[in-house]
């Protein structure tokens, strides 16, 4: 039975690769300082453990593990990120994860390991467009990330190919552009914008308004969580390190994102704008590379991932309110 290790096990897209690993049979220990919040994990060990430190580091990554994958990340959506307020936690504990695990993960000879960097890396000069072509792998550099977040997941890229050229470690590094769906952060200031806007129409009356950060007309793409656990297993499966876009290029403004959501909603919405964190003005993934070296890339709409996840939020909020 192969072993696997999931670092941010307790966060969303841990919490989702510890149920698709352990659905294809591997023995899978999961590592987070805090427990999920949204579902009892099948995971074989949870260790409740602070990856920034060496300790526990070297605790959860024992002999014999075939595969690791890194969530862990002090990360949120663009009002954690963009506000200022937290980017030295951010760079200081996201850091502190990679260096300790990749570190340990050479010490026992750990199988191989995910990286999950993102799509925040690439330069802010070729983001001002709304309508943006799509992000270009190669286009990462020069480097100009718009946010200390980013400028870690680069850092923590480069050190993850160091390490694979220096001592050998198989290495699979992913952009992630926005991955959403059901069990994910919807309140609290941590939430991305699709979990926020469900968020926002599911507490809003038929007719009534919600706001949106900006005017509204930039743009974004979103990932359906099921398609970006498959894009990392492929990832893994395969003999390509990366780093690789793993993205939605079905881009749309958040207006329309907001409308869309109303509509699910079946409810009437206005859109009130107002000042808020935004991040770039246009950013889509670009899915040739992807295509080229693993033969996939996702497909499902937008639309399709937007009602799930919304049933899910109405969900919590009617609870929340209970
Ligand atoms: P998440 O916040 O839900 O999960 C991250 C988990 O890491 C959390 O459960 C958190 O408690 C844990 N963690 C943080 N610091 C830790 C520490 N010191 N020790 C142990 N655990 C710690 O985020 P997510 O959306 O699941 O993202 C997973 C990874 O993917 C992150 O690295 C994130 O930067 C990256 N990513 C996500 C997206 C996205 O849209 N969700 C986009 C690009 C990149």
């Amino acid at each position: 039975m192969k072993r696997a290790l999931v670092c941010g096990a307790g966060g969303f897209i841990g919490g989702h690769m510890v149920k698709r690993l352990k659905a294809e049979g591997f023995w899978v220990r999961g590592v987070d300082i805090k427990a999920h919040e949204f579902s009892r994990l099948p995971a074989d060990d949870f260790v409740l453990g602070d990856l920034r430190d060496p300790r526990i580091v070297a605790e959860v990554v024992d002999d014999g593990l075939d595969e690791i994958y890194q969530f862990a990340a002090d990360m949120g959506g663009a009002g954690y990120i963009f506000s200022g307020e937290h980017d030295a936690c951010v760079m200081h504990n996201s850091a502190l994860c990679n260096l300790n695990t990749v570190h340990e993960a050479v010490a026992k000879n750990a199988g191989k390991i995910f990286y999950s960097s993102s799509a925040c890396i690439y330069p802010e000069s070729i983001q001002t467009d709304p309508d943006n072509p799509g992000l270009k792998e190669e286009m990462a550099y020069p480097a100009a990330p718009d946010s200390e977040y980013g400028w870690e997941k680069l850092f923590s890229e480069r050190m993850y190919m160091a390490y694979h050229r220096n001592h050998g470690i198989e290495v699979h590094i992913a952009r992630f552009h926005n991955i959403f769906g059901p069990q994910g952060t919807w309140t609290g200031g941590r939430e991305k914008a699709p979990a926020a806007m469900c968020r926002k129409v599911a507490e809003a009356e038929n007719g009534g308004e919600i706001e949106i950060w900006g005017d509204g007309e930039q743009t974004r793409s979103f990932l359906y969580i099921d398609e970006c656990i498959e894009g990392v297993r492929r990832l893994m499966e395969s003999d390509f390190a990366g780093p690789v876009n793993i993205g939605s290029d079905e881009m749309i403004s958040i207006n329309n994102l907001a409308r869309m959501v109303a509509e699910i909603a079946d409810k009437e919405i206005r859109l009130k704008h107002i000042e808020g964190p935004l991040g770039v003005r246009g950013r889509n993934s670009e899915n040739t590379l992807i295509r080229e070296k693993l033969g996939w890339s996702p497909a499902q709409s937008l639309r399709s991932g937007m009602e799930k996840t919304y049933a899910w939020i109405h969900a919590q909020v009617k609870a929340a309110r209970a």
